[in-house]
């Protein structure tokens, strides 16, 4: 992400947030507020106002009975993971990481992989956030519209709005999370060949909680992780296979492995097929976000779609039959995962079963043909682009795979009408 801010505020209250957005109001210039940058596309950036989340990350309340908790908005997910845990409890389900703010990773829609629970998104309760005229209102499921009258003189859907609204309708200041007793995850990872995964694939989605798996291209090879609640004791990876799998295999040895990649593309099918085999099947438990996150060390750059999870098989056999067709040496393995339908307007799992595609290349390497081609397919059967993640798509096709596209547009033109938020990126998704 690069941003040329004119002004850059790190707002310590939610008050100072609204000031902000009043002052930038009155000096004619746009405001928005960033989390931690990990979006591969330009969503957070700005050319007025920039607020930084790295005061406003403490956790504000944590409800047991009502399995809830709110924190600022730029509490990092780790933070917000270690406070739940002190407490006895966890978020149902996440991504791959846990570095992103709390208001960051709901706004594009981060999600893992789930048969029952969805994205973070799918996960939040309630919302409070600062409008453009500096109103703070408050949204939660029992008062979807905070403060907020719609058009017609009733309450508007915010809190669905808003839960993925990539900064658009407004500065997220707290978010709260439904979440459920702390409980431990079993890992199972195991390399199997790209016809037993295909083969099995409804199986094991349906069989397992968190079913993913990684396909390393130019070979057979795939690396399937299935993820399920144990009642323990927790058997965690002994720290030195921890360290040769996640530290070593995992990041300092891919990352060389790129680098000779970029020099040498023709070693890579050879790489891949070894890599395939090197990340062999292991078995551990511990806290869920623990399973479910990972460190990533290796720079990259990244586009991911979801698709109709019906459509999955198709779609990546037709992502196969491109490998066979063109010349490219990738050296990422390529990411599978899914989730379960949720309500949220502008959630890429929004009303449909849903299945990720996430392809990547190391940052140094040209991404363009690649993921041009694959965007075709994707975009060939209603594929939603990740908000955060890179992609060509603009709001005349996304208005066609979001049936409430019209909505949360005419939203926007209701609660920021001068386009208070706005940046270019907005401007090309969301129209003018
Ligand atoms: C290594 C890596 C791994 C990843 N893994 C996954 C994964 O497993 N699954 C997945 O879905 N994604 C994944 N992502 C993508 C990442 O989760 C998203 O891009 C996420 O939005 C990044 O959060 P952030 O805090 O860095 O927010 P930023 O990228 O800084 O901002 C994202 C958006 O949120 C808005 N925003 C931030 N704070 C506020 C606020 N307070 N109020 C209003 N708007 C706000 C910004 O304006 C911007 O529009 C990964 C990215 C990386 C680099």
């Amino acid at each position: 992400m690069t941003a040329g801010p004119r002004r850059v505020v790190t707002p310590s209250s939610v008050q100072e947030v609204a000031e902000q957005v009043l002052r930038a109001a009155q000096d004619g210039e746009r405001v928005r507020m960033a989390g931690t940058g990990h979006s591969f596309t330009p969503v957070a950036a700005t050319d007025g106002v920039l607020l930084l989340p790295g005061r406003l990350t403490g956790v504000r309340a944590v409800d047991p009975e009502a399995g809830t908790v709110t924190v600022e908005a730029g509490c990092p997910l780790r933070a917000l993971n270690e406070a739940l845990l002190a407490r006895g409890l966890s978020l149902a389900n996440m991504g791959d990481i846990q570095v992103q703010t709390v208001a960051g990773a709901v706004q594009t829609g981060t999600h893992g992989t789930g048969r029952d629970v969805g994205g973070m998104a799918a996960q939040v309760a309630g919302l409070e956030l600062v409008l453009a005229d500096g109103q703070l209102v408050t949204c939660t499921r029992e008062l979807p519209g905070g403060g907020v009258t719609g058009s017609d003189g009733g309450d508007v859907n915010l809190l669905d709005a808003a839960r993925v609204g990539l900064g658009a309708l407004g500065v997220l200041t707290a978010v709260t999370f439904a979440v459920v007793p702390a409980f431990l995850l079993a890992a199972r990872e195991e390399a199997m060949t790209w016809s037993q995964v295909i083969s099995r694939l409804d199986e094991f989605t349906a069989d397992n909680e968190h079913f993913e798996f990684y396909w390393f291209p130019h070979s057979e090879g795939c690396l399937t992780k299935r993820n399920n609640r144990t009642d323990g004791p927790a058997s965690p990876l002994p720290r030195w296979r921890y360290l040769l799998d996640d530290e070593v295999l995992s990041n300092s040895l891919f990352g060389a492995t790129c680098r000779i990649g970029k020099r040498a593309p023709a070693v890579i099918p050879t790489v891949n097929a070894i890599a395939a085999k090197a990340l062999g099947a292991r078995s551990y438990s511990d806290a869920a976000y623990r399973v479910f996150t990972s460190p990533r060390r290796v720079r990259f750059k990244e586009e991911e779609y979801a698709i109709p999870r019906a459509a999955l098989s198709d779609v990546l056999a037709e992502v196969r039959a491109l490998f066979r067709r063109r010349d490219w040496r990738i050296s990422f393995p390529i990411e599978v995962r899914v989730t379960p339908p949720d309500e949220v307007w502008l959630s890429t799992a929004y009303g449909r079963d849903s299945a990720y595609i996430a392809i990547h290349v190391f940052h140094a390497t040209a991404h363009e043909d690649y993921f041009r081609d694959v965007e075709a397919v994707m975009t060939s059967v209603g594929g939603r682009p990740h908000w955060g993640k890179m992609h060509t798509r603009d709001a005349a096709y996304l208005a066609e795979v979001y049936p409430r596209f019209g909505d949360f547009v005419a939203l926007r033109d209701r609660l920021d009408p001068e386009r208070r938020f706005g940046n270019d990126y907005l401007t090309r998704v969301l129209g003018p």
